[in-house]
């Protein structure tokens, strides 16, 4: 029998349904899984059927509020009581893990068990079957991943360590100019890393961008827009394509990188010129 997933959605852009559709193996995912509901594609129960309904796992996308509501129904305490039946609950996107977007206009909103950093009202009551997979939008392949699957090792904010454990940064093609502090001169460009002067937060963001490509072909560093930590807390934050300096360095450092021993190895980097990647690797004019 297939496992029942109810898709509920708090407040959205709709964007992880989006992303979710575009998952290359949905239809194989639809021969395990049956969507209850989901507000998105034809479902068999309607928003006003759900509070009896039986099912498994309850994804949620969206920031969550008090009072807030669809129709005459309030979607705080429906969640609240789906979220007590459920086996398992998916917080999809980073609006329904930490408020995400939204939050910015309204701090009353807020994540499934976070409020950016801080664990929220609802921790309590469902940290021990809640898997947080931010991201704005979060990747199809991740929200597969934590649908088709039910153990999970988890990182403080309970994301699963296999995606989150890595930075955006490993697996990007730009590596060899970050190594050698090569800067890209602009936006959009094949050549140079987006760090130290277009925004890049990838070597302190947890996310398997460059791991797990998108649409399987691609990445944003891979494609010349800078990284702008979506999987974290701290997002959204403001100048996504300017890098913050100090006296010329940047103000956050590559994850656990001590500022000396950044300092010490880029001076000696920077100090060797390479022709090969100072210059265009395709169009020379
Ligand atoms: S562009 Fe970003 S992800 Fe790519 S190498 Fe540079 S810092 Fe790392
Ligand atoms: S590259 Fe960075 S901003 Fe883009 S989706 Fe991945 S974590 Fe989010």
């Amino acid at each position: 029998m297939k496992a029942k997933i109810i898709w509920l959605q708090g407040v959205t852009c709709n964007g992880n349904s989006h992303s979710f559709l575009n998952l290359p193996s949905l239809a194989s995912l639809l021969q395990q899984f049956e969507f209850l509901y989901h507000p998105l594609f034809p479902s068999p129960l309607q928003l006003m059927d759900l509070h009896t309904a039986d099912f498994d796992i309850l994804v949620v996308e969206g920031g969550l509020k008090q009072g807030w509501k669809k129709g005459d129904k309030d979607l705080y305490e429906l969640f609240f009581h789906l979220a007590q039946k459920a086996k398992k609950i998916v917080a999809v996107g980073s609006c329904a893990v930490f408020g995400g977007v939204f939050k910015e206009f309204d701090p009353t909103i807020t994540g499934v068990l976070f409020d950016k950093t801080k664990k929220s009202k609802l921790y309590e009551h469902f940290f021990n079957k809640t898997v947080n997979i931010p991201g704005c939008p979060a990747h199809p392949e991740w929200i597969a991943f934590a649908i088709e699957n039910d153990s999970f090792s988890l990182d403080e904010y309970h994301r699963p360590k296999e995606i989150f454990a890595f930075t955006v940064h490993s697996g990007c093609t730009r590596n060899e100019y970050f190594e050698w502090k090569v800067d890209a001169k602009s936006f959009g460009t094949k050549e140079g890393c987006l760090f130290y002067e277009q925004g890049c937060q990838a070597p302190f963001t947890h996310g398997s961008c460059n791991r797990i490509l998108w649409n399987e072909i691609n990445s944003k560093t891979r494609s010349g827009t800078p990284c702008f930590g979506c999987t974290e807390p701290t997002f959204p934050k403001t100048g996504l394509f300017h890098t913050k300096t100090y006296m010329g360095i940047p103000a956050n450092m590559p994850l656990g990188v001590p500022k000396r021993a950044y300092l010490t190895i880029t001076g000696i980097a920077k100090s060797f010129q390479i022709p090969r990647l100072t210059r265009k690797l395709i169009d020379e004019n």
